[in-house]
């Protein structure tokens, strides 16, 4: 019996990184039935498991799967009511930014801050390219970043290039399994070949073939940075986890509203108009800043057509 971490699935096999040992293809016996979930694939990178040798050849069946700490799931285009998990256990976002060629847009940050509210997965906002960055983009980077961190939110700022910030962000993923998202263009690719050379990341679009020969696409791919830290490469993770959000419940996403909803007046209360809101009353006062309730209203506004409110 050995334990290790899933990091690739292709087809019917899994590879797997032990924890004391190497790095070994596993088939999956039987049934496993995680979580109430119904899913299309079993098993996802970042999946903790158990292997064992079958007694009857050679081969290396997982026998386990561990309980998952969160993971990032997307409806099944394919199959209705079921769920495809992109990846599981994921200890941290890097969410990339910059000030400039091309400036992030805050309501994309926003954006991205919520879906992994939803996932449950804690942020580090990386503010890339500071190389570039002159005294007007250091400005309101220094507003944004202490805006971001009165949320709760910490941040990183690097450059690709000059090689700043680099060894703290060796550090952040030490030991770690995390998620890389941004914008295109923000250096997320110059970055990670920076921490690993041999990544040699160019290949956007990882696809394979499954068993039935069918050409299937891999939602997520995990690349090995050191011995035990991982960065997993997934597109798409800010609309999988927007789409699965109520309308009525997102401003649970937003920290600096959650911790405030106990005092609205009412219990339903949506923070658009309502008497005795404490969300209002805090974006009057400065606690909430006017760009974070904007994308609250925008992000609200669009999951209300999505989940058909008014219908
Ligand atoms: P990705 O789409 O987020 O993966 O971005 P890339 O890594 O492909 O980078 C996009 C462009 O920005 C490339 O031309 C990089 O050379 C450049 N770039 C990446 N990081 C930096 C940086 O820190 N400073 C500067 N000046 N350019 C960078
Ligand atoms: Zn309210």
């Amino acid at each position: 019996m050995k334990e290790g971490i899933v990091i690739e699935t292709t087809g019917s096999w899994y590879e797997i990184d032990l924890i004391e040992g190497p790095t070994i293809q596993a088939r999956l016996k039987g049934k496993f039935r995680l979580d109430k979930l119904k899913v299309t694939n079993p098993i996802a990178v970042g999946d903790k498991v158990v292997v064992g040798n079958t007694d009857d050849d050679e081969s290396i069946v997982i026998t386990e799967i561990r309980e998952r700490k969160n993971k990032i799931i997307r409806q099944s285009p394919r199959k209705k009511r079921h769920y495809q998990i992109i990846a599981a256990n994921i200890d941290q976002a890097l969410v990339v930014a910059s000030m400039i060629r091309p400036r992030t847009k805050k309501g994309f940050l926003s954006r991205v801050l919520v879906a992994l509210q939803y996932y449950n997965i804690p942020p580090v906002v990386v503010f890339n390219k500071d190389d570039l960055y002159k005294k007007p983009e250091l400005k309101k980077y220094e507003q944004l970043k202490s805006e971001i961190e009165e949320i709760g939110y910490s941040t990183l700022k690097t450059s690709a290039i000059t090689k700043d910030g680099l060894s703290a962000l060796q550090t952040i993923i030490q030991n770690k399994v995390s998620v890389v998202t941004g914008p295109s263009g923000v250096g997320k690719s110059s970055l990670l070949n920076q921490l690993q050379p041999d990544l040699n990341l160019k290949t956007k679009q990882v696809s394979n073939y499954n068993e039935k020969g069918q050409h299937t696409t891999t939602f997520a791919r995990m690349h090995q940075i050191a011995d035990h830290s991982y960065v997993i490469d997934t597109p798409g993770i800010k609309e999988y986890g927007l789409a699965e959000i109520d309308a009525y419940e997102l401003s649970f996403y937003f920290p600096e509203m959650k911790s405030l909803l106990a005092d609205c007046k009412f219990n339903n209360c949506q923070h658009i108009n309502e008497p005795k809101c404490a969300v209002l009353k805090a974006v009057e006062n400065g606690e909430i800043t006017e760009w974070r309730y904007q994308s609250y209203l925008q992000i609200r506004e669009e999951l209300l057509i999505e989940n058909k409110h008014y219908l």
